[in-house]
């Protein structure tokens, strides 16, 4: 199988069967975001633990493929994460959205499912659409660490 055949494949499977969806009640921190030029739309429900590492975290959201499939893989890679953990994924995800250096997630395990949408960034609209979960991740954290 191609790669690009086998990293259509993870997008569509995140979208048809999404990670941590639902309410998460109750909750300590709450974001939305929205894309208008796409319609994508979501929630993002997160709790902590006693030492600010992801508890659990939950989305609700429609729109375009892209932009659930990126909030469901986002879900699973921020689990039982630190804050500087977190930061450093976001900002992987955005170099990798945005560069041209290798790819960082191509050969974490961990994270693997993520190196999927690398090729969005050839379809400069829909980067929006794989940037949206992750920019409402960063809004959300602002909001549990920035006072803290
Ligand atoms: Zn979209």
């Amino acid at each position: 199988m191609a790669l690009d055949e086998l990293y259509r494949e993870v997008i569509l499977d995140h979208f048809e069967h999404p990670r941590n969806k639902g309410k998460l009640e109750p909750h300590e921190v709450f974001e939305h975001g929205s894309n208008p030029l796409c319609g994508d739309k979501l929630d993002l429900y997160m709790n902590f633990d006693s030492e600010g590492k992801v508890k659990d975290v939950k989305f609700e959201g429609s729109g375009c493929s892209i932009s659930q499939s990126s909030i469901s893989m986002l879900t699973e890679a921020i689990m039982g994460k630190s804050y500087d953990e977190i930061n450093k994924i976001i900002a992987d995800f955005k170099l990798m959205m945005t560069g041209n250096q290798p790819n960082p997630f191509a050969e974490n395990e961990e994270l693997e499912d993520l190196a999927a949408l690398e090729g969005v960034k050839k379809y400069p609209v829909r980067v929006k659409c794989a940037l949206l979960g992750w920019n409402t991740l960063a809004e959300a954290l602002n909001k549990k660490f920035s006072h803290s």
